[in-house]
């Protein structure tokens, strides 16, 4: 049991760090007495945070739904810090890519014993696309009709990895992208520059989670403007060159982020840049990279090519998604990115 329901070991941040996402969090508080609900929505938009600030909410001694959520009674204190006692991740372990049945019984278990202290146990799955499929059959029935005093939080970033019958036994709150202005006014809030504050936020395509990096990490910036130094090199390149900035990207080192994070990284960015080649080729104005203008134009007479380019990447993505090897699929990638 202790190996699978954890206290989460990440730090979850901040209650002000707690932005965007108004609405849902006020059909949550007035949503009732559903048992079992469903955060679904792309990773870095701070789902296990609203996970955690509605497992506070629920038990707090003076609850309201305003933002920004500043309460310091002792449940919300003891959620922030990840020591609640009724406020329980059931997180996959270190260097294992799902979530079992064994653990699914196990939870399912400890749902019987009584909260320590609070109305309301929280248990919180985090990544539950990761739930194997005989998983996910196990906890239906308490999906269903949860124990007394327990709330389930399923936080997942890819909604059709769960199957349908655990999708309708939850209620689903679907969660976007956060508006870049308050992305920016909250990065302004750190300290960061309003200049890379924009930058940052476009980049981030309104994941908070994503603007926090970029902003506290300055190697990650500076990684992936050189990797669009790559891609603007890349058409028509000899073999030998392609190979080499290939290999080139592979070495990227940004502290913190290990290979396959980093990676995750390299497919976004390069999916927002050619995103802004087809942006310049319609005239458009709204574009992240502002400052590689030139090498944009350059790009986006190559016309016919872009599609091809995004289609390319896309497959990339689900590459990585399957764990394909790292130096393989850069390399897969830049060749075809080549022609
Ligand atoms: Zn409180």
């Amino acid at each position: 049991m202790e190996e699978v329901v954890v206290q989460q070991a990440l730090p979850l941040g901040n209650w002000d760090d707690l932005i965007g996402h108004q609405a849902e969090r006020r059909r949550l508080v007035r949503g009732g007495a559903f048992a079992s609900l469903l955060f679904s929505g792309p990773p870095g938009l701070g789902k296990r945070l609203l996970a955690a600030w509605y497992g506070a909410h629920v038990n707090c001694h003076q609850p309201g739904e305003g933002a920004p959520w500043s309460c310091d009674c002792p449940h919300c204190r003891l959620v922030l810090k990840n020591t609640h006692p009724d406020v329980y991740w059931m997180e996959r372990a270190a260097g294992k890519l799902s979530l079992g049945v064994g653990e699914a019984r196990e939870l399912i278990h400890h749902l019987y014993l009584r909260p320590y202290q609070a109305r309301s146990r929280v248990c919180i799955i985090s990544e539950a696309e990761r739930l194997t499929d005989e998983a996910q059959s196990a906890l239906l029935k308490t999906l269903e009709e949860p124990p007394d005093s327990n709330l389930l939080i399923l936080v997942c970033s890819q909604e059709s990895r769960l199957l349908p019958t655990v999708q309708s036994r939850c209620r689903i709150h679907r969660f976007r992208p956060v508006e870049d202005a308050e992305l920016i006014g909250w990065l302004e809030g750190k300290g960061c520059p309003a200049d890379s504050a924009a930058r940052y936020a476009g980049l981030a395509q309104g994941s908070p989670g994503k603007a926090l990096q970029l902003w506290e990490q300055p190697a990650l910036w500076e990684a992936l403007e050189q990797l669009l130094d790559a891609l603007g090199e890349l058409p028509g390149s000899s073999l030998g060159r392609c190979l080499e900035l290939a290999a080139k990207c592979e070495t990227l080192k940004v502290p913190g982020l290990e290979g396959r994070a980093l990676l995750e990284w390299i497919l976004h960015s390069a999916q927002a840049y050619f995103r802004d080649v087809l942006l310049v080729q319609a005239g458009a104005l709204h574009i992240i990279h502002r400052h590689r203008l030139k090498q944009l134009e350059q790009l986006a007479q190559k016309k016919s090519r872009v599609q091809d380019w995004l289609e390319v990447l896309r497959e990339s993505q689900e590459y990585a998604e399957a764990n394909v090897n790292v130096r393989l699929l850069l390399q897969d990638l830049f060749l075809k990115l080549r022609k």
